[in-house]
């Protein structure tokens, strides 16, 4: 046999094992894949030195044996991570656990591929449909998504899509009426997008029925997911083609630096004739665009939100049950005119919520024994007396974190006004439904009575 030979025979038998181990996985409960992906005894003995977690990779370069295992490794022959922009072991161990995750239980095969931010990720995989210079007769590219979106995606679509790059957006006013969104496609559309629930306000709709739309015009749906995270609501099993997640939210708890992730299936709809792009999205966007591009996440990074996501699921529910407690205290307050949580049965969207959001595998957990509702640990509230008196209450926590940020561990709160929703404008704002006397709420798991103490002083202000 020749040395090439040789080489294409050992990566056979380790990508079969790799394959083998993928299934064992498969067949384990969320808690069990989140702690261990595929990062086994024998990935550790055979690679890692034995080493019980995976050693951070704070490397830029793999080394070769010689001319022609280095010629099949970059010819994307045998597995290897070559250089730590194209990947790296530690991205692989983290794409390895949040595919495994999203495609929890639901026959689907997915695939993952994490760059250095939520941003990079959602950038990445719109400017995947959306290349630039091409019309449908002399009509631009266009795509569909509800205006109830994450400031910054809000920006990535209306400046340096719509106004720099000549694509229409078609935003869709109230996300949960398909109509809408039907009457809005045409031959020219990309995609559809959305973001379940939308931060911070919510929104919500039936993925079932938006990804049976989005196919019936050969495009696909992709939806950020990053609020909800895969330990409530997996859109893979519901028919969206690409999940995107800000990784640096509740995937990475701690807060420890940010990061981003797409998660697709095998054999996605899009209107294209790339057909290695459809079968396997997320390796394709690695290999190749990813790699052109450059958005990688740090190896270091990788391995700090992987340790995050071993503990996702007991998390989330902790903070959504802190959550619940909190919005039901806050509802009840004298300097607080409404209150928005999808997990109150007066909130707009709560019923179809209620449809889709679980806490997984909450029916073999000993203390719920069924399926349980969990609605995240987003909240927000509007002041009464409007901007000024929202900015007096925000001012006075002393132990909610004013920041912009969310999904952490720690409370954080965010006037949206003047963060992550100031840039698109007042008018924006309004249809996006974010008023300015609006606090947007990140619960996180301290114990519920010292949250509701801190925002008690700090509503008591107004008094
Ligand atoms: C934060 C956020 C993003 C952007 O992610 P970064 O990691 O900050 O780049 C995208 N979508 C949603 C819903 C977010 O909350």
């Amino acid at each position: 046999m020749d040395r090439k030979q040789m080489y294409i025979e050992a990566a056979k038998k380790r990508l079969h094992g790799n394959e083998n181990l993928r299934d064992k996985m498969r067949g384990c409960k969320f808690d069990t894949i989140a702690v261990h992906g595929l990062y086994s005894m024998k990935e550790a003995l055979d690679f890692n030195q034995g080493s019980i977690v995976e050693p951070i990779y704070l490397t830029t370069s793999q080394v070769y044996r010689d001319a022609d295992e280095m010629e099949l490794a970059l010819e994307y022959k045998i597995p290897s991570w070559i250089y730590t922009r194209i990947s790296n072991p530690n991205t692989y161990y983290l794409e390895a656990v949040l595919s495994l995750l999203e495609e929890y239980k639901s026959g689907v095969t997915a695939s993952c591929y994490v760059t250095s931010s939520g941003m990079s990720a959602i950038r990445t995989v719109i400017d995947e449909f959306l290349h630039y210079d091409r019309k449908v007769d002399g009509k631009p590219f266009n795509f569909v998504a509800p205006s109830q979106i994450y400031g910054g995606t809000y920006q990535l679509f209306s400046e340096r899509k719509v106004k720099e790059s000549n694509i229409e957006w078609r935003k869709v006013a109230e996300a949960s009426n398909i109509q809408e969104w039907e009457s809005l496609i045409d031959e020219n559309t990309r995609f559809l997008y959305g973001e379940i629930p939308s931060n911070p306000v919510l929104s919500f709709f039936d993925i079932e029925k938006v990804a049976r739309l989005a196919h019936s015009h050969g495009v696909p749906l992709i939806i950020d997911s990053t609020v909800a995270t895969p330990a409530l609501l997996r859109p893979l099993a519901l028919g969206a083609d690409i999940v995107v997640h800000s990784a640096t939210k509740a995937l990475t708890s701690s807060g420890f630096g940010t990061s981003g992730a797409i998660v697709a299936r095998h054999n996605i709809s899009a209107k294209s004739d790339n057909e290695e792009m459809k079968r396997d999205f997320c390796n394709y966007l690695k290999r190749l665009p990813g790699r052109d591009y450059g958005a990688n996440l740090s190896p270091l990074q990788a391995v700090l939100t992987i340790n995050d996501i071993r503990t996702l699921r007991m998390k989330i529910d902790v903070m959504s049950k802190n959550a619940m407690k909190v919005s039901q205290y806050l509802e009840s307050h004298r300097n607080i005119e409404k209150v928005h949580y999808l997990g109150l049965e007066n909130h707009k969207y709560h019923d179809i919520a209620k449809r889709f959001m679980f806490l997984v595998d909450s029916e073999f957990d000993d203390q719920y024994r069924k399926p349980i509702n969990r609605y995240g640990y987003l909240l927000s509230f509007e002041v009464v007396g409007g901007w000024k008196n929202a900015r007096t209450v925000f001012d006075n926590l002393s132990m909610i974190w004013r920041a912009a940020d969310l999904g952490k561990v720690k409370s954080v709160a965010t006037l949206p006004t003047i963060s992550t929703h100031s840039q698109q404008g007042k008018d924006a704002r309004m249809k996006g439904a974010i008023p300015d006397n609006l606090i947007r709420l990140s619960v996180g798991t301290e114990h519920a009575d010292d949250i509701i103490s801190d925002l008690e002083r700090a509503l008591a202000v107004l008094d």
